[in-house]
């Protein structure tokens, strides 16, 4: 039986089905599966033969017990989870002229256009697979920097055993990502837009802890969560570093680089995961911008509460990164260890890890926080060189990478895009010189139908929100359960 444990040591293991259906931990830690499979070489050429769903279904299955899932059930999930993706197999990768062997992996053909559909597609129809078999069903509560709440709410969408709150900061998201949850016109789905956010979603991911905690309000309403300390997620987000390094390696065992546009550390967490079971990678660059926690840590050792400045580049502006804390349980083992420095965190705002233990989880990464102007810069540039229009996201990637291009030396490299540019259309402006009308690259169909779509949902401001939210949600729980 495959175990999965708290990081910070609370509690006792559960199965893979309960560490799911929780998201956190009895002790507020994440789930980690108790150790982490191998994959040698053997396997990895074999692997590298295969469609990004089947190698999906192999790598998910050194995580799943078939007698939680059965072989037969977990490929019908997976296949369902990425049909209406919009390219051929999942994942595209895109070779830049401009830059010596380096490809941008574009992992924003889902149906809401970012990354976090390829996780939520997943875990979303997983989550209902569990609860449905059980005859449950569940309220789930989330908070978004802009592309998380779209893809939890198309996937959830018109489940009969889900309820799904949505919290966004209200004009720290772009209109587009605002309609993707706004017109969805399900009854189970509810957007909530916060005003006045001074923490941006970091706040909400607070009050989501805060509801959390009241045991009472989270038994009645049966809360739970998909947001990216959900474990189904991290795992999911480790099969791209696979698909994309087989894409370009001359052969198995070739080393490559990869750079990563980060925030919740989330991505790359399934990235340092691929890493440390075998896939072949020198160095990941954790990619952030002017919300440099990550730069910081990997840079300096140091992780610390900041202000959040708001970017041009707004998936990756967070200040925790919960997601390094599960990564940390990889690097040492160690859970009293890492609720020690998670408390020290929680009590003083900053910690700073010993010279040993920052030069073990820091080997092999390197770090960048890009500007503004650097973002918008590399956009410009690379619309020029190549005719390819980056994402704000990825363009933070790519600036990254070149800053370290001489210490990353001749290994192809991948740069990750995780969102498609037509979610961030002022951005695309304001970078290609200001014009008001956009390349045909940066539209997209969907986008462009849900302007004229009606939309819905609560407005709350961030002064009363926890009573607002708390009535909204009891308010519709009476009214459905009744
Ligand atoms: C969520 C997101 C990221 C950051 O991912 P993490 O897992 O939080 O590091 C980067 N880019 C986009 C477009 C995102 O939506």
């Amino acid at each position: 039986m495959i175990k999965y444990v708290s990081n910070t040591g609370g509690g006792t293991a559960v199965d893979f089905e309960t560490a799911i259906l929780d998201g956190f931990a009895v002790d507020g830690g994440l789930y980690v599966p108790e150790r982490l499979p191998e994959v040698d070489k053997t396997t990895l050429e074999r692997w590298s033969k295969l469609t990004y769903t089947q190698l999906a279904f192999e790598f998910l299955s050194l995580f799943i017990d078939r007698s939680i899932i059965s072989a037969k059930d977990l490929e019908e999930l997976i296949r369902e989870a990425y049909k209406d993706f919009e390219c051929k197999d999942v994942v595209e990768l895109h070779q830049l002229k401009s830059r010596k062997s380096t490809f941008v992996m574009e992992l924003f053909h889902g149906p809401t256009l970012s990354f976090k559909d390829i996780g939520q597609a997943f875990l979303v129809n997983l989550v209902h697979f569990f609860l449905d078999r059980r005859g449950e069903y569940k309220t789930l509560l989330i908070a978004t920097t802009g592309d998380t709440g779209p893809a939890a709410a198309h996937f959830a969408a018109g489940k009969s055993t889900l309820d799904t709150w949505v919290l966004y900061p209200k004009n720290l998201i772009t209109r587009e990502q605002e309609r993707q949850m706004t017109t969805l016109p399900h009854d189970n789905i509810h957007a909530v837009g916060v005003h006045d956010c001074p923490d941006g979603g970091d706040d909400l991911d607070d009050l989501i802890g805060v509801l959390y905690a009241d045991e009472a309000f989270k038994e009645r309403l049966r809360l739970s969560s998909v947001n990216s300390i959900n474990w189904g997620r991290v795992m999911m987000q480790a099969v791209h570093y696979f698909y994309g390094y087989f894409r370009v390696v001359d052969f198995v065992g070739e080393e490559i680089n990869t750079s990563v546009p980060s925030g919740g550390f989330g991505n790359l967490c399934g990235g340092s995961l691929a890493r440390i079971m075998g896939l072949p990678v020198q160095t990941y660059v954790v990619a952030s911008n002017r919300n440099d926690s990550l730069n910081r840590i990997f840079s300096q050792g140091v992780c610390s509460k900041a202000e959040l400045h708001p970017t041009l580049s707004s998936a990756i502006d967070i200040l925790f990164p919960y997601n390094f804390w599960r990564y940390l349980y990889f690097v040492i083992p160690d859970s009293a260890k890492i609720k020690e420095l998670r408390a020290e965190y929680d009590r003083t705002g900053s910690v700073k890890f010993d010279a040993d233990l920052f030069e073990r989880f820091s080997n092999g990464y390197l770090s960048m926080s890009a500007s503004d102007e650097q973002t918008l810069g590399m956009i410009d540039e690379v619309y020029k060189s190549d005719g390819y229009l980056l994402d704000p996201h990825g363009a933070v990637a790519v600036v990254a990478a070149d800053n370290h291009r001489e210490r990353l030396g001749d290994r192809k490299l991948i740069c990750v895009a995780t969102a498609h540019p037509a979610k961030f259309p002022e951005v695309t402006k304001k970078a290609l010189n200001g014009g008001s009308s956009l390349p045909a690259a940066g539209l997209h169909a969907s986008l462009e139908s849900a302007k004229n779509e009606p939309e819905s949902g609560h407005e709350f401001s961030f002064s009363h929100l926890e009573a607002e939210v708390r009535d909204a949600m009891e308010h519709n729980w009476t009214l459905k359960r009744r």
